[in-house]
């Protein structure tokens, strides 16, 4: 079967395997055929050779952590032939951790877990794939390919959930929300603000392309101008550039009580400058919060897969901007103008 392979540690080695070998049964019960695989930034890391880690005695990793496949079998009878799933990427550290043990291994604590076509588990960029049940989630079959999009609305429903919180700790209700970055993680953190009800406002640098029309028509106000001239104060931010200027820039912005969730990965190495202890006194003075969020465990994934039901589907379709066939894969993984998610396509939805 086709399989899409990178050698961790080696720049540069990403090819589709012709022959590559059924899965193992003992990577789990239930068989999936591959509908597709999302790419994004990690991927392009991995292929870049500044992460990835091959499972325990191969050479080889499968790319691929944002999948959907369809059911082939399940001999434990929780799935039926043909339903849409997608694999939980993260799998509890072995020893375990506090968290894992809970089965909040998203929160994992001694970082010994792994990830699929991330670390030290193959990934989901191959014909057949097979997991336990447990760790795949059903989606609406209304979705078809959409559902490819339920990794990166998992993060955002963690990141969403953990924002609820900090807001129930006093009785003011947060009335708007401010997200940076027009990405796929923040048009759909966008999505899920309006969901709530929420007055959602998208900041980005882009002024043309599909991200100020996406962001319109989800019924929120979208703003490419510096973050000092946006004219309102956030309640809420949802931070997914990891620009540090903007991080920085929305601590000082958010308003009382008010929560800044950071989801953007800093590349590091970059000076800004940044006045300590006035930040320090703005955020003591005004009880906010400030925290990092970063991947799923399985209330996000069921509570994402809840979210893309209820959108509309010819938005979702949108943020698809290309579908590749995998025998064109470096096609997918190239960077191109106006890319929002593209996907790599193994079979028809
Ligand atoms: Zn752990």
């Amino acid at each position: 079967m086709r399989a899409l392979t990178v050698t961790p540690g080696k720049k540069d080695s990403l090819r589709l395997s012709q022959d590559f070998s059924e899965p193992d049964e003992r990577e789990g019960a239930l068989l999936v055929e591959a509908v597709a695989v999302g790419v994004c930034g990690t991927d392009r890391e991995i292929i870049a050779a500044d992460y990835g880690e091959a499972p325990p005695g191969e050479e080889v990793l499968v790319l691929g952590h944002e999948s959907l496949g369809r059911v082939v079998e399940d001999p434990t009878g929780q799935f039926e032939f043909g339903d849409l799933v997608a694999g939980i990427v993260r799998h509890p550290d072995p020893v375990p951790c506090a968290n894992c043990a809970a089965g909040e291994w998203d929160m994992c604590r001694n970082g010994q877990y792994t990830e699929h076509g991330i670390k030290g588990l193959d990934g989901f960029a191959r014909d057949r794939w097979r997991i336990e049940p447990e760790h795949a989630v059903k989606l609406d079959r209304s979705l078809g390919m959409l559902g490819v999009l339920l990794e990166p609305t998992s993060v955002v429903a963690k990141a969403w959930e953990l924002i609820d919180r900090f807001t129930e700790r006093d009785p003011w209700e947060p009335a708007n929300v401010l997200v940076t970055g027009a990405g796929p993680i923040g048009l759909l953190a966008a999505l899920l603000g309006r969901q709530r009800g929420l007055e959602v406002h998208v900041l980005d640098r882009a002024t043309d392309g599909p991200k100020p029309q996406l962001t319109h028509d989800l019924g929120a106000t979208y703003h490419s101008k510096p973050l000092g001239d946006l004219g309102f104060t956030p309640d809420l931010v949802l931070e997914c550039t990891g620009a540090p200027s903007l991080v920085f820039g929305v601590m000082d912005a958010v308003g009382p009580c008010g929560v800044v969730c950071l989801t953007g990965v800093s590349t590091g190495g970059h000076q800004i400058p940044v006045d300590g202890g006035a930040l320090n006194r703005a955020l003591v003075l005004e009880n906010n919060v400030v925290f990092g969020s970063v991947n799923a465990n399985a209330r996000h994934w069921k509570a994402g897969a809840d979210a893309l039901a209820g959108a509309n589907k010819k938005w979702l379709n949108r943020l698809i901007t290309r579908r590749v066939p995998v025998d064109d894969y470096a096609e997918a993984y190239a960077v191109r103008d106006g890319d929002i998610k593209v996907v790599v396509e193994f079979a028809t939805s």
